[in-house]
């Protein structure tokens, strides 16, 4: 049967965010498709974590839907509805590969591993350890990344390990552990039925969380005096629901977020009391010496909204109105994600939204939580949670740290000193490495670099450069065509693993079926591969269950422990969320609170626990200059997103037949900007920054503002991010997506 976008999203019950665009004309699916055997997982997609029911029929997966008792209470958006398509379209990788005389082709698993593993022998050889990275990823399970970073930093002894939650939210990891003393949201899904306001900023979740946001939306039908402000240079989807929508210019967060706390100070929408108790100022750094509430408020008289106003493109009485919509309200949940996070400022802005929290009380209590969301299935718990990035070791631990070192070091069953004192390179770094030959091997596991990294085509060359070993479950990738050694990989029902999501859900995605043709885990691939460098003995734990365990017991004790979440539990329960240190423990949803976090020791209000003061800091955040200020040559905005339909570079939405009518590839632009340069709908456009350029087809739209132009990063037929800029945020290393300064040109017939 055929049928338009909103009669397919009736048919399947999908959320009303899925209304807000055009397309997916024309879907046809099977009706009553029988079932042999249902099973509990979880969507394959966004951080929000859907959970799902599962259809078996003849060794195959034939039909997805949302689980009742799930938190998404049998909701799923589009995307998860086709968590079975991606299983099945044309281009899963089936066999090993190794390029032999410039061309890839099909080889036995013996030999691809035996040519992988020699590939970073040698490099070893030439460059010791630290010639070699491994590039990772938010889609891989818990158990994949634990194995991967514990291989890589246990076992060859390089802190070269990283992977793309860098690209979508190092800035909100680095702004929770810096500002709690520990990483990851406080809050859980359930805040939602308890907020009065929710401010939204930098995050279109009605397209990119579409299920959570539908859970705002019950919020909103069955509470209609809630407030919502979306704070975001777009018109968006989600800013259509907003009371309030403050459409600020792309980068000034900070100073917005700043203009709002003096408000709140002036008018004395503060909670005192929680501050004297809870709360110390600081500039800079967490262990700077601490300043007074009254430094504070003297730092912020620059700050004034009058003062700031022009700078963030919006009137002085939208900045009161925001702040005082979040005074008075009893309960206040925030929401952020790429938004906030992709800027050279991203830290900054993410202690800022903590600091509002933190300033009014909101925090710790039903409905009252700074909620940062993340973009892929697992980046939280298989990524932030296990250390696998660069500066960081698992449960929070830091490279820098001697103690955290020995400690990892003891549990791993590692000589004192075998972990390296010298961080590894980050996401951007890495890639520049390799163009510089100092990176000269590099193993890249369910991430496509070529196409997702800022100012992709600089990269490229490093990864052209390298030995690179690609491990992914689709090929050919952008990434893949470069492999000197291509491994394929089983996908989300083909193996077994832990998710976990933006609210620390951890859950189970259980083994259903088979994967195509001789495609293997990345659990069996890291051993394989790690048996071959020599470290056999250091993996021991091999299959996901006893990973899991392992990663279970170095959980225990620290800030992150999650013990109590055993292998059987998560197969009984749609998930538990950590802390959650014994097996009769139910999970908790509001960290830091004495009484509801098992952690949280003292009596009162709140214990900061993860702080050796007990308590939490608000710093005095500068919004500093924009890294690429806009020239006549450059006098434009580019700003990148997403759209409910695809999913980051469509590596996997953009195989799905049924998708392919959706349009990801046009440029908003300003009618007014449009019409100056005499630019009509659907004429080709040429997007130019300082590093490349983008064709694409201009679409004059109200939704952005005058100087701003805005992509979708998904395109599989161009490269958005050739114009995207790689300057990153000084503290967390992640790029500034979200800003880049372009011109735009029409582009003449035959040019
Ligand atoms: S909201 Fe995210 S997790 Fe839920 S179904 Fe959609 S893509 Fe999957």
């Amino acid at each position: 049967m055929s049928m338009t976008r909103r009669e397919l999203l009736h048919y399947f019950g999908v959320t009303a965010a899925g209304l807000a665009g055009p397309g997916c004309i024309g879907w046809t699916r099977e009706e009553a498709i029988p079932v042999d055997s249902w099973h509990k997982s979880v969507c394959r997609f966004c951080g929000s974590g859907c959970e799902t029911r599962v259809g078996v029929r003849g060794g195959k997966v034939v039909k997805v839907e949302g689980l009742q008792e799930g938190w998404n209470r049998g909701r799923l958006c589009i995307k998860g509805l086709l968590n079975r398509e991606i299983l099945y379209v044309s281009d899963r990788a089936q066999y090993p590969m190794v390029r032999k005389n410039g061309q890839l082709v099909r080889v036995s698993w013996d030999e691809a591993l035996d040519a992988a593993a020699a590939g970073f022998r040698e490099a070893i050889a030439q460059g010791g350890p630290d010639a070699v990275a491994y590039y990772g990823s938010g889609q891989l399970f818990t158990q994949e990344s634990y194995t991967a970073n514990k291989l890589f930093k246990g076992g060859i002894g390089t802190n070269n390990v990283d992977g793309n939650p860098r690209l979508c939210m190092a800035s909100a990891a680095f702004g929770y552990k810096s500002v709690f003393g520990a990483d990851e949201p406080s809050g859980c899904y359930d805040d939602i039925e308890h907020a009065t306001t929710f401010f939204v900023i930098g995050a279109n979740m009605a397209e990119c969380h579409p299920v959570v946001w539908e859970r705002v939306r019950d919020r909103l039908r069955t509470a209609p005096q809630t407030r919502v402000i979306v704070v975001d240079p777009r018109r968006t989807p989600t800013a259509r629901d907003a009371t309030l929508h403050l459409q600020l210019r792309p980068g000034t967060d900070v100073a917005l977020l700043n203009a709002m706390a003096h408000e709140l100070l002036r008018t004395g929408l503060v909670d005192r009391t929680f501050i004297d108790n809870f709360v110390t100022f600081r500039k800079g750094a967490a262990d700077a010496p601490p300043l007074t509430r009254e430094d504070f408020q003297k730092f912020l008289e620059d700050y004034a909204p009058e003062k700031v106003a022009d700078l963030c493109g919006l009137s002085s009485a939208e900045i009161r109105e925001a702040a005082r919509l979040w005074g008075i309200s009893q309960a206040v949940t925030s929401f952020w994600t790429m938004g906030l996070n992709q800027q050279t400022h991203g830290v900054a802005a993410n202690r800022m939204m903590m600091a509002l929290h933190l300033l009014t009380g909101q925090i710790g209590r039903p409905g009252a939580s700074p909620f940062s969301m993340t973009g892929q299935p697992n980046a939280g718990g298989g990524v932030r949670d296990t250390g696998s990035l660069a500066h960081a070791l698992p449960a929070g631990r830091l490279v820098s740290k001697e103690k955290d070192r020995h400690e990892m070091e003891k549990l791993w069953g590692l000589p004192e000193g075998r972990i390296s004192p010298n961080p590894g390179l980050s996401a951007v770094p890495l890639f520049e490495a390799m163009r510089e030959g100092k990176v000269r091997a590099a193993l890249v596991m369910a991430t496509n670099p070529a196409r997702s990294l800022p100012n992709a085509d600089r990269y490229r060359v490093g990864m052209e450069k390298a030995f690179l070993v690609v491990c992914d479950s689709i090929f050919p990738t952008d990434t893949a065509q470069l492999a000197d050694v291509f491994l394929p990989a089983a996908m989300w029902a083909e193996k077994e693993g832990v998710f976990s999501q933006s609210e620390r859900r951890y859950h189970l995605v259980q083994k259903l079926v088979e994967p195509p043709g001789e495609a293997r885990s990345d659990l069996e691939i890291l051993v394989a591969l790690g048996e071959r460098l020599g470290h056999g003995e250091l993996l021991k734990a091999r299959t996901p269950e006893a990973v899991w365990d392992e990663w279970r017991r170095i959980s225990a004790g620290s800030t992150y422990d999650f013990t109590g979440i055993t292998y059987a539990r998560l197969k009984e329960l749609p998930g538990l969320v950590w802390p959650c240190p014994s097996e009769d423990h139910p999970g908790t949803c509001h960290r830091y609170v004495p009484g509801k976090d098992p952690l949280a020791k003292k009596e009162g209000r709140i214990d900061f626990y993860a702080r050796p003061d007990g308590r939490a800091i608000v710093y005095l955040s500068e919004q500093g200059p924009f890294r690429e200020a806009l020239t006549g040559d450059y006098p434009m905005i580019l700003t990148t997103g997403r759209r409910l339909e695809h999913w980051h570079t469509a590596t996997l939405t953009g195989r799905i037949p049924q998708l392919q009518g959706v349009d990801m590839d046009y440029l908003e632009m300003h009618p007014g900007d449009a019409a100056v340069m005499g630019v009509n709908e659907g004429d080709l456009v040429q997007v130019t920054s300082a590093r490349g350029s983008v064709r694409l087809q201009a679409k004059p739209s109200m939704r952005v503002r005058p100087g701003v132009v805005f992509a979708l990063m998904h395109s599989m037929k161009h490269l958005v991010n050739a114009a995207t800029s790689d300057h990153v945020d000084p503290i967390s290393a992640q790029p500034e997506y979200k800003m880049a300064a372009v011109r735009v040109e029409r582009v003449k017939e035959g040019t």
